[in-house]
């Protein structure tokens, strides 16, 4: 198969505009839901159960600092797994769900490979379980190999410790997803600056809802596809109207639609959700898609729903209140093992009382 022509558009679309890329079409993330329906319930967070006891807490502070630390508010987890630049140098293991948990062991996607580069470096959000990791590395191969593409941009993956962001993401706390852009690789090696800047482009036409097909071409529905065919991948999430593309391209040739799943977002980029690994005791599964193709009612019902015209606000309503924080007691209690341990090759760790006594002295 020829290459993917890559000059005119891609070049084009490295304008250092305004980056485009989506986190908050990622902040709802989770999964499978359909459009008219609220998430099912083992979509929600995790049920708190016993609260394990916060880090930096009386016993462990003590004295006048302790009654200090008793009147703040605890530190929300997200500032916690956010400062942390390294894995926690445990056995890989992804801990909890999707939305809320933590990850163990990670490995990272290598930031340059023959046929991929890593993103926004500066997020420092390569990483993931092992075997995420090396569903990447395939794909970016197979993508080259068969599909036509110069090679992939990886997008983000999780934390070092995965655990909730400072921005962006719902998910990608457990190191199983992986965002990979629809833009195609460059043949060329961005500059970190670059890397940072580029806007990914969008498939979506003028209408915002329908996918332009002089821009989603079918080198990237194959794309799409491939993620979809490996036995480990469960969800491979994008816009609904890149899902009715691939439906009408298709005709009745519909094998691993099922696991292509319409969401909110992802016109930038796909959204690869890989199963829990059978090892990692205490990740928790999300329900299957079942076998239905989506291609008839529900990619249907999306594509209504985002014709709606917006809500507008009630005049007088009061706005909802902003959600609880997410604090480490609200996670696996096996992610405080995470946060606490260290690091291959440097003993520091990053632990949630650092973190506290660092931003107390930083208020
Ligand atoms: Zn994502």
């Amino acid at each position: 198969m020829r290459r993917f022509a890559l000059a005119a558009g891609i070049i084009g679309a490295i304008a250092f505009a305004a980056n485009a890329q989506t986190a908050q079409d990622e902040a709802r993330v989770t999964g499978n839901s359909g459009p008219l329906v609220a998430a099912s319930p083992a979509e929600k967070p995790a049920s708190k159960g016993p609260a394990p006891k916060e880090a930096g807490t009386a016993s462990e502070s003590g004295g006048e600092a302790a009654q200090a630390n008793l009147k703040q508010p605890p530190v929300e987890a997200k500032t916690i797994f956010g400062a942390a630049a390294t894995p926690a140098a445990l056995a890989a293991r992804s801990i909890g769900f999707y939305s809320r948990g933590c990850l163990a062991g990670a490995a990272a996607v290598p930031i340059d490979g023959e046929t991929w580069q890593v993103m926004r470096l500066s997020r420092n959000r390569n990483w993931g379980h092992p075997k995420l990791v090396a569903m990447v590395k395939r794909l970016a191969e197979d993508a080259a190999a068969k599909d036509g593409w110069q090679g992939l941009l990886v997008g983000d993956i999780s934390q070092p410790r995965g655990g909730p962001m400072l921005t962006g993401h719902a998910s990608h706390q457990i190191g199983l997803d992986a965002d990979i852009w629809l833009t195609p690789m460059p043949n060329r090696r961005l500059t970190p600056a670059e890397r940072e800047a580029l806007s990914a482009t969008s498939m979506l036409g003028k209408d915002g809802i329908h996918a332009d097909t002089t821009v989603f071409t079918p080198y990237h529905a194959a794309l799409i596809r491939r993620a979809a065919s490996y036995a480990e991948v469960e969800r491979v999430l994008v816009h609904p109207g890149i899902k009715k593309a691939m439906c009408e391209e298709n005709g009745n040739d519909r094998k691993y639609f099922h696991k292509i799943r319409p969401y909110w977002g992802h016109h930038y980029h796909m959204h690869i959700r890989i199963a829990c690994p059978p090892d990692s005791v205490g990740c928790r599964p999300q329900p299957p898609t079942g076998t239905d193709d989506g291609c008839g009612k529900e990619v249907d019902d999306w594509i209504t729903l985002l014709q709606r015209p917006p809500k507008v606000a009630t005049p007088g309503a009061k706005p909802s209140p902003p959600p609880k924080p997410v604090t480490l007691a609200d996670l696996p209690p096996e992610c405080r093992l995470v946060v606490d341990a260290g690091t291959d090759g440097d003993a520091g760790t990053v632990s949630g009382t650092k973190v506290r006594a660092r931003e107390a002295t930083t208020r």
